[in-house]
């Protein structure tokens, strides 16, 4: 099951790569509330505040750090927060465990927060959740918000377009060469975290 599954990824994961081969990945991350875009491939961060543009806007992590207010002497890691296309929203799902039934949920990123709003008849689009909170409440119990709610194809997120397989979040993060690491607070992006660590 659980190697069945993975393989189910590994496909998706090459349809998105396939659907975009020029595209270099980026992830959209944040400092001290000055946007970037993070590049895994280059180890670089391109600011996008109103000072930076063009190529100077192209920073080493650290630097990128000093350029944000903070000491370049910190873990990067722990202060880059990763953004999912900010102040937008996009399409998830999970499944209950039990009744095998999905929940439907938009994925809303805003004022430095991640919240899903609940597309289940009881909550009728007026509840929002944290990740976490939304797994359970959803009947998901893979206790990991990150494996159990899955990005939907063409339902927001451009690295997962219509007629892909749908993505695990995990997965999308794996796109980027990350892992999602721990959360300071329940509702907001977790740490950036190399796969190979
Ligand atoms: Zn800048
Ligand atoms: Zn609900």
């Amino acid at each position: 099951m659980g190697a069945h599954a993975s393989g189910k990824s590994s496909v998706a994961e090459a349809a998105v790569a396939a659907a975009h081969p020029a595209t270099p990945l980026e992830l959209m991350v944040e400092c001290e509330g000055v946007k970037g875009a993070f590049s895994p491939s280059s180890v670089t961060v391109r600011c996008r505040c109103s000072a930076c543009d063009g190529p100077a806007a192209e920073w080493d992590p650290a630097k990128w750090l000093a350029h944000c207010g903070l000491s370049e002497h910190r873990n990067w890691r722990r202060e880059l927060r990763v953004f999912l296309h900010t102040g937008e929203m996009f399409k998830v799902t999970a499944k209950h465990a039990a009744t095998q039934r999905d929940t439907q949920g938009t994925f809303v990123t805003a004022n430095g927060g991640w919240r899903i709003v609940c597309g289940c008849a009881a909550c009728g689009g007026a509840v929002a959740f944290s990740p976490s909170e939304w797994e359970t409440h959803a009947g998901a119990t893979a206790r990991s918000w990150n494996r159990s709610i899955w990005v939907v194809p063409g339902g927001g997120v451009p690295e997962v377009p219509p007629g892909a397989a749908p993505l695990r979040m995990r997965h999308f993060f794996a796109l980027f060469g990350l892992k999602a690491g721990r959360s300071p607070r329940r509702d907001s992006p977790p740490d950036l975290i190399p796969l190979d660590q």
